[in-house]
């Protein structure tokens, strides 16, 4: 069964400044990774260039007034050089088209799958994503890619129920803030905490029709791969069994990893490899196998 890798040289057109963590550095990284282990040419993996999302995509999870504000600091950055949303989140000249790219890229990624075209994909873009809220940029995020995703999945591919599994450090507050009242996409993130941003306690668990379609394991600082192991089968595996999702998307953030400058959990690459198959075998059991990491 085929893996479809969603990339664009393009995403590298996103700039931010000088030492900024978040820097064309983390594909090209990866790349080189993947390049030099033949995992390109793997007889299963399908390379394929996304396409633009087009403005109703970006729509369907943000506001008129956020997309017109990354319109508006991209064509400031053009005269002036790189602009700051916030003290961590920048635009730099190309930034709105490159995210435009990006989120195209989740559609892409849907499309393939979805068509059975492959099995499951990997969207290797970025700006990132899951910190942008319907309304607002965030956390080095400028459209929240993941939400848009399973927006159009939902509206072009009349998909009924989406799980979003997050295991990057952080909170995904915008993921969880544009489905907060949705009870047709369920959220489940373990994450860093006390840590950045500041959301995702025990007790926020979605709201009216929505109640318990969120669901966040915030775990200390310093977590081995043996407390993820046990969230993953003790809570994450019994909610995904009651919500009985169509389809599986991932905010597959690696910075819970032991030598991620920012954060401070204690994973290693062989404990990824373990989520992963947890996941697999999760959408196996309720997706026919179909899911998108992002
Ligand atoms: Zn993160």
């Amino acid at each position: 069964m085929s893996t479809a890798v969603i990339y664009d040289e393009a995403f590298l057109r996103h700039k931010t400044p000088e030492g900024h963590p978040e820097s064309p550095e983390r594909l090209k990284a990866v790349l080189q990774f993947l390049k030099a282990h033949s995992l390109l040419d793997h007889p299963n993996v399908q390379v394929i260039q996304p396409r633009p999302a087009e403005t109703k995509h970006i729509l369907a999870a943000h506001t008129p007034e956020h997309l017109r504000d990354i319109q508006d600091a991209e064509k400031k950055a053009q005269t002036q050089g790189i602009v700051a949303l916030d003290e961590d989140t920048f635009v730099s000249d190309a930034s709105y088209q490159t995210a435009m790219l990006a989120a195209g890229a989740g559609l892409t990624a849907i499309d393939s799958v979805l068509s059975g075209a492959a099995q499951n994909a990997f969207v290797l873009a970025r700006p990132p994503g899951h910190h942008a809220e319907e309304d607002f940029a965030m956390g080095f995020c400028l459209f929240n890619n993941i939400a848009i995703a399973a927006k159009y999945a939902q509206q072009e591919h009349h998909i009924p129920k989406i799980l979003i599994v997050d295991f990057d450090v952080h909170h995904g507050n915008g993921t969880q803030e544009i489905f907060y009242k949705d009870p047709s996409v369920a959220y489940f993130s373990m994450h860093q905490a006390p840590f950045y941003p500041g959301t995702g306690a025990y007790d926020e668990i979605g709201a009216d029709e929505a109640e318990y379609t969120t669901c966040n394991a915030p775990v200390p600082a310093e977590s081995l791969f043996e407390l993820y192991d046990a969230v993953f089968r003790e809570i994450l595996f019994p909610f995904a069994d009651r919500f009985r999702p169509d389809l599986l998307l991932v905010s597959a953030g690696y910075d819970a990893h032991w030598k991620d400058p920012l954060a401070n959990e204690l994973l290693d690459t062989s404990s990824y490899a373990a989520l992963t198959a947890y996941l697999k075998e999760l959408a196996e059991t309720y997706c026919q196998g179909k899911m998108v990491f992002f």
